[in-house]
């Protein structure tokens, strides 16, 4: 027997519900949208529904849109738009002319409101927020009919017109969809359509002073634009009989049809905007774009490629039960990607001096490093060695355990690109910690290869003293220490380790003199990334991610399936 053709990666129940319909003549032209709500920024959820999205379009005959359900001006703003734009771009996704917003429907949404009133089919509600909702009844409780269900078209009519006008205050009426209070989903027992809100709309402006509550101007949204497959999250599921009833009572130009799938969830991590923003708002990251944020707009400033991105949404796939994708899988990706585009350098971390002895004073000699192992056109680049060097201080121990193989007293080892060095001495300060290494070289080993043949067991990175530049290096671990962070509480679950500040590193002179932002791999140490922050003189450097890659050896041994 052959392999089922749905296992193949990029393959998935939405696709083939697609490649159905598409079989049986249903559509000429299959349309997706993606349609964020301008209340914050994207995160890496939101990178696996603009990836299904805009990826349907760009494998079967179709398109996808951008739409902004821009319809609570309350949490809405212009800076939310620009970044959701700069974010599908940077992920590698374009809308073309296919940019839309909800408020440019508003009138259209208006019209069909007063027709659903003059249908009977709507009604004008004047109990509060509070009564509305406890008249709502439970899962197992009916709710009860309000007492203001029964007014005439007439008198639905004016008031609606009026609550248009601004004539009333916020929260002061609403308009309900006139369904079932006793139906068995809440989402049908007269759900709200309209809301008073005096409020600045960053696209209306100051036109409206009601505004469409989301579940009603969603599917009539993709009504208009002849959305043919609109593609939601599970949550969203128990709200698609209202969203149908909608397009079985309007004359809707077309008929959507809406498909759930589960969203991403990561370990050590939480998508939801209510957090993110609330870690913004309250300072426990630096913005938005912290590199710790799980946003696209914090993993571009830490380096992360936008390809490791859309290689993870592929491996993780569309699924249609709920589940937490462990954070290494992204990290994997992230890696496998880097390894195979970021050029070498050399950075020192925790910097410890080392003066060969035997190195004449006052001479230098450029020798030729490797700018990627596995792509010669990467070519090479000259490195300056001198009588004084620094070294990373958790490659020395003046007394080391038995399989300690770096540098120790009397113990030969190898500097990358240049020579074997043996340490001959350790100078201490007052508090007995070793500050400086004196160490021979043997001029015979240059390139790192001994004529002799002798071995040496470890290769270490290093840079020359007078040649370097100093930099701040900062290095991220998980924002949050659970494993599954409590949303409702997570303060109480940050990391207080989450950042960490090396003020005294230092990298090669090439570069800090450059204003690359591409990542590198700093040999032994990490991919690392210019930031932002960095003032001339002062380069900073953030790790997008270390070398260490534990969930590789895993997949490997099969313990997790990719
Ligand atoms: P919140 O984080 O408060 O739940 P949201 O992220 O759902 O809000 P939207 O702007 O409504 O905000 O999201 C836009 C689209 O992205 C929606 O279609 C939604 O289903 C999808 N989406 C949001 N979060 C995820 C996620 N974690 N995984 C997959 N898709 C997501
Ligand atoms: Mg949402």
């Amino acid at each position: 027997m052959t392999e089922p053709v749905a296992a193949e990666v990029g393959r998935d129940f939405i696709r083939d519900i697609i490649q159905a319909d598409l079989d049986q003549g249903k559509y000429r032209e299959i349309v997706t949208r993606f349609p964020p709500e301008p209340n914050g920024y994207l995160h890496i959820g939101h990178a696996k529904a603009i990836a299904l999205n805009f990826g349907i379009a760009q494998e079967f005959p179709g398109r996808c849109h951008l739409r902004f359900d821009d319809t609570n001006p309350v949490k809405e703003e212009q800076e939310y738009i620009d970044s959701i734009q700069a974010d599908v771009r940077w992920l590698g996704f374009d809308w073309g002319k296919n940019l839309f917003f909800a408020s440019d429907y508003f009138d259209r949404l208006y019209e069909w409101a007063e027709q659903l009133i003059r249908d009977g089919l709507a009604y004008v509600d004047d109990q509060t927020q509070e009564e509305i909702r406890t008249s709502r009844g439970t899962l197992t409780e009916p709710g009860k009919n309000s007492p203001f269900r029964d007014r005439s078209v007439e008198e639905n009519l004016d008031l609606f017109r009026r609550m248009k006008a601004g004539e009333f205050p916020n929260g002061a009426r609403v308009l309900r969809a006139k369904i079932d209070m006793a139906a068995g989903n809440i989402n049908l027992r007269d759900p709200v359509l309209y809301r008073i809100l005096h409020a600045h709309h960053p696209r209306t402006g100051t036109k409206w002073h009601i505004y469409p509550s989301y579940d009603y101007a969603h599917g009539q949204s993709d009504a208009i634009e002849g959305i043919t497959h609109s593609i939601c999250t599970l949550e969203f599921e128990d709200h698609r009989p209202l969203y149908d009833w909608f397009i079985e009572k309007l004359p809707v130009p077309s008929q959507p049809h809406q498909y759930e799938f589960a969203r991403l969830n990561l370990t050590y991590t939480l998508l939801s905007k209510r957090v993110l923003t609330q870690l913004v708002r309250d300072g426990h990251v630096a913005g938005w774009d912290d590199p710790r944020m799980p946003t696209m707009a914090g993993m571009r400033r830490r380096g992360v490629p936008p390809a490791a991105l859309r290689e993870f949404v592929k491996r993780i796939g569309v699924a249609k039960a709920n589940s937490v994708v462990d954070v290494g899988m992204l990290e994997f990706c992230i890696r496998e990607e880097l390894n195979r585009t970021s050029q070498r350098r050399m950075g020192v971390l925790r910097p410890l001096k080392v003066v060969i002895e035997n190195y004449p004073e006052g001479q230098t000699e450029e020798l030729e490093a490797i700018n990627h192992p596995d792509d010669p056109n990467a070519g090479t680049r000259k490195i300056t060695f001198g009588r004084e060097l620094y070294i990373e201080q958790d490659d020395f121990m003046e007394n080391p355990p038995k399989k300690f193989f770096r540098l120790s007293p009397g113990n030969e080892v190898r500097l990358r690109y240049a020579y074997f060095v043996k340490c001959t001495g350790v100078i201490k300060n007052d508090k007995g910690e070793v500050v400086e290494l004196r160490c021979t070289y043997d001029p015979a080993t240059k390139g790192g290869n001994a004529p002799d043949g002798r071995k040496v067991k470890a290769t270490m990175h290093w840079l020359p003293a007078a040649a370097s530049v100093p930099a701040e290096i900062r290095i991220y671990n998980q924002l949050f220490s659970n494993p599954s962070p409590d949303a409702s509480n997570f303060a109480a679950d940050l990391n207080p380790n989450s950042l960490e500040i090396l003020s005294d590193a230092r990298i090669e002179a090439s570069v800090a003199e450059s204003n690359s932002t591409e990542p590198m791999q700093f040999e032994r140490q990490g991919y690392f990334v210019r930031d932002k922050d960095s003032i001339p003189g002062k380069p900073v450097f953030s790790r997008t991610i270390g070398l260490r890659d534990t969930f590789a050896k895993e997949v490997a041994k099969g313990v997790m399936h990719t």
